[in-house]
């Protein structure tokens, strides 16, 4: 536990320091938690409280806890059987560049 806050700790006190919750371009980063969040999220169309995740194209709503969000999506269920899923795609999509390349995949699959 020897990160640097960004942010401290999470919301006990209600303080303007942090705001609400943000995406991170950090959060991004193969360095940030062994880059387990690295390629799977991007910046989410519906505005910097929000963390798109790639795999289950969905937006998360960052509250002020910030990437504990992003972490208790990531614990979900849901979410590991969209990232299992979207391993396919991604080996086909080795050279995804988040933020630029906003590829709306068709998953009609009905
Ligand atoms: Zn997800």
């Amino acid at each position: 536990m020897a990160s640097k806050g960004t942010c401290g700790p999470p919301p006990a006190k209600k303080s303007k320091t942090c705001g609400s919750g943000r995406h991170k371009k950090e959060w991004e980063s193969p360095d940030f938690e062994k880059g387990r969040y690295a390629g799977l999220i991007k910046p989410s169309s519906e505005g910097p409280t929000h963390t798109f995740c790639i795999p289950c194209r969905k937006s998360i709503k960052v509250t002020p806890s910030g990437v504990y969000d992003l972490r208790a999506h990531f614990d979900t269920q849901a979410h590991k059987k969209c990232v299992e899923k979207s391993k396919t795609y991604r080996s086909m999509d080795e050279h995804f560049q988040p933020a630029a390349a906003v590829k709306p995949t068709p998953s009609k699959a009905t």
